[in-house]
């Protein structure tokens, strides 16, 4: 089998996509040097850590972000490829990676259900895929965690929320998701993933929405974390 890997590699070379050196046959997405310099939260899932805590009032039980995120950083970039290259096996194979490291922990413990944030249609349509249903199905090709991307919808389009502060952040979201399937979701212990979480008010907006759900619990998991370093001293993000 190895020769045909070789020959398809030879044929069809794949590169890093931070990078840009020609990728092994081993290697996927981005190269081992690339990966090893990662800025990893390591958070890896832990009771009380400070993504946790943005969710502390809400019916959240466990909550973690992989990556810490800086503008112009690396994890910038592969949010960008994820999201406005048509690059969606970006988002499975880091959720892959992400599921593979929590899956050594109980942080999974009894979740039911992985619940990607949902896009405004009019955005889907214009991406061509949701970037966080793709970090889902990387989830689920390790937990085996069924997915469900239709019990909620969102239902407004809100503008982008870059140059906005917490309380503006927490108002343009207000009212934007609906639950589309109560019965799919009633007593069920959701996952709700994200590609990147900053102050978390996209994700608290979605999980007060679904806690008028009878029963729903709730644990989040995000590829980035943008919120500053609140206290994180390992970053190695350069
Ligand atoms: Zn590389």
């Amino acid at each position: 089998m190895r020769i045909f890997s070789e020959l398809f590699e030879a044929i069809f070379p794949r590169y890093c996509m931070l990078c840009g050196k020609r990728l092994s046959a081993k290697e996927e997405t981005i190269c081992t040097l690339c990966y090893t310099e990662l800025p990893f939260t390591y958070l890896c899932g832990v009771k009380g850590n400070y993504v946790e805590r943005l969710f502390w009032d809400l019916p959240v039980l466990r909550a973690s972000s992989f990556l810490e995120y800086r503008a112009g950083g690396r994890v910038a970039k592969i949010l960008h490829e994820l999201k406005y290259h048509d690059r969606p096996q970006v988002g499975r194979f880091f959720g892959r990676i992400m599921a593979a490291e929590l899956i050594e922990t109980d942080f999974f413990g009894e979740v039911d259900l992985i619940l990607p944030v949902p896009l405004a249609p009019r955005r889907l349509r214009k991406r061509g895929y949701n970037q966080s249903l793709f970090l889902a199905k990387g989830i689920s090709d390790i937990t085996k965690i069924p997915i469900d991307s239709m019990a909620s919808v969102r239902i407004v389009d809100n503008p982008t929320q870059t140059s906005l502060n917490r309380d503006e952040r927490q108002q343009n979201v207000k009212d934007i998701f609906r639950v589309a399937n109560v019965d799919a979701l009633r007593n069920k212990y959701v996952l709700i993933v994200d590609d990147v979480l900053t102050t978390g008010a996209t994700l608290r907006e979605l999980i007060g929405t679904l806690a008028q759900v009878e029963g729903l619990k709730a644990s989040v998991l995000t590829l980035a974390y943008a919120g500053g370093r609140l206290g994180v001293l390992n970053s190695r993000e350069s």
